[in-house]
């Protein structure tokens, strides 16, 4: 067994429960796993994995992630008893943090005055404006849910409580990537963002198996254009002001460091699921029979993590790469994407490949080329947003070009096609 030095745990105290009923989610077909629980996390496990958790993590800062289902709906009282825990078993000198990801319409005044005062950082559900944000997320009844996660981002604002926005991207929204991205931007003053593309299989049992996915599931080619609509968007005028995650990503392997974020880690492993009794999975999205590492309460936290079949799981991520991903150029930022995505075969027969390889590719050679520049920029100690008043002279001096092309002169993107073909034909 070797230990990891630092891990995370996704927590999910209330199970799967929510006030929701978000048509595309992965989480809500796991209280079929728990008949007869009335999930909630006991005080005396909450203690233990406090405890367990941070004694665990060979690092002073130890992140601990809130999960659901909808963790709000255990009340407030249960985390003000975590933060008076964690404050009881923290090591002199470490630092503590909570990061609790929430639909948002539970939130008001008293928890985000909470979330203020204790530094969470809160990740809420938002999938753009109205129509795009209603077209999947709605509640039990089957009622629209953006007024009340709007409310709830006012509160977190009003409070100075710190927020991310997190956008599941799929059939209903993927179409309309500046239509998202400038909302979020220009109306809920989300400065970091993160794109989740929505890849749902079509099955019962709700486990990451069967090779077909839902008609809401965004496609690879869907998502790769949603990507380099926003990129083009936000290297022109937010570099430095909004952080979008698989952005910031990109920059770290650009830049020759580890993407850090498992999808696009060569191996992963790290990052589990606990649910409400102390059972441990290997990842949340693989929250599963097959996957159950066991239950902290019998086997220490530790011995879980460290354990020769999370070993197997994270490995296997690069261990059962296709041809076709290792001999991919854009490997070293993509390396193949998260296995729970790897539903197709590449055309020469081998399985394994990922649904979204499509989008991978196209965006993350889009993007070549200014992440290039903005790596060369922090080498030189200087700040990556440099890059704007680059490409703003290099539109200017192409508008300019443009605007002296004759219709059969060679058009100066340099695409090869004729002027009048390219850029220079009549926009419908
Ligand atoms: S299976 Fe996917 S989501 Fe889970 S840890 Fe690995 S890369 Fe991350
Ligand atoms: S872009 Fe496609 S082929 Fe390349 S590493 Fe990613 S999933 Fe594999």
């Amino acid at each position: 067994m070797s230990r990891p030095i630092a891990f995370h745990v996704m927590v999910k105290p209330h199970g799967s429960l929510c006030n929701l009923d978000c048509r595309y989610c992965y989480y809500l077909s796991k209280e079929r796993l728990y008949p007869d629980s009335d999930f909630r996390m006991s005080d005396a496990l909450l203690e233990a994995f406090i405890r367990q958790y941070i004694a665990a993590q060979r690092v002073p800062e130890v992140t601990f992630a809130w999960q659901g289902g909808e963790p709000t709906l255990l009340g407030l009282d249960f985390f003000r008893r975590a933060v008076a825990l964690q404050q009881k078993h923290a090591r002199p000198g470490m630092r503590i943090l909570n990061a609790l990801q929430t639909n948002g319409t539970t939130l008001d005044d008293g928890w985000c005055r909470f979330f203020a005062e204790h530094g969470f950082l809160v990740g809420v559900s938002l999938d753009g404006p109205r129509p795009l944000h209603d077209a999947y997320r709605v509640d039990k009844g089957g009622r629209p849910t953006f007024d009340r996660v709007m409310r709830g981002i006012e509160r977190l604002r009003a409070h100075g409580a710190d927020f991310n926005i997190l956008t599941c991207v799929h059939a209903a929204n993927a179409d309309h990537p500046l239509a998202v991205y400038r909302f979020l931007r220009d109306e809920v003053g989300a400065q970091h963002i993160q794109f989740i593309p929505i890849v749902e299989r079509d099955n019962d049992t709700g486990f990451q198996e069967g090779s077909t996915v839902t008609a809401r599931s965004v496609s690879g080619e869907q998502y790769g254009r949603f990507l380099i609509a926003i990129f083009d968007e936000w290297v022109r005028r937010d570099v430095g002001r909004v952080f979008v995650q698989i952005f910031d990503v990109a920059l770290a392997a650009w830049s020759g460091h580890r993407p850090g974020l498992c999808v696009f880690e060569e191996t992963c492993g790290y990052a589990l699921a606990m649910e409400h009794n102390g059972d441990v999975y290997s990842c949340d999205h693989f929250v599963e029979p097959a996957h159950r590492l066991g239950n902290m309460q019998v086997v220490p936290l530790a011995e879980l993590v460290g354990s020769a079949q999370q070993q197997r799981f994270g490995q296997a991520k690069r261990d059962t790469l296709p041809r076709q991903c290792r001999e991919c150029p854009v490997r070293f930022v993509c390396n193949g994407g998260c296995p729970k995505d790897r539903l197709l075969t590449t055309p020469d027969g081998e399985p394994g490949l990922n649904y979204l390889c499509a989008g991978f590719k196209a965006f993350f050679t889009h993007i070549d080329r200014p992440m290039r520049l903005m790596a060369a920029e922090l080498v030189r100690g200087r700040p990556p947003a440099n890059i704007m008043p680059l490409l703003a002279r290099e539109d200017a001096d192409l508008a300019r070009k443009f605007a002296a092309a004759g219709r059969n002169d060679p058009c100066p993107c340099g695409s090869g096609r004729k002027f009048k073909h390219c850029h220079g034909a009549p926009r419908r």
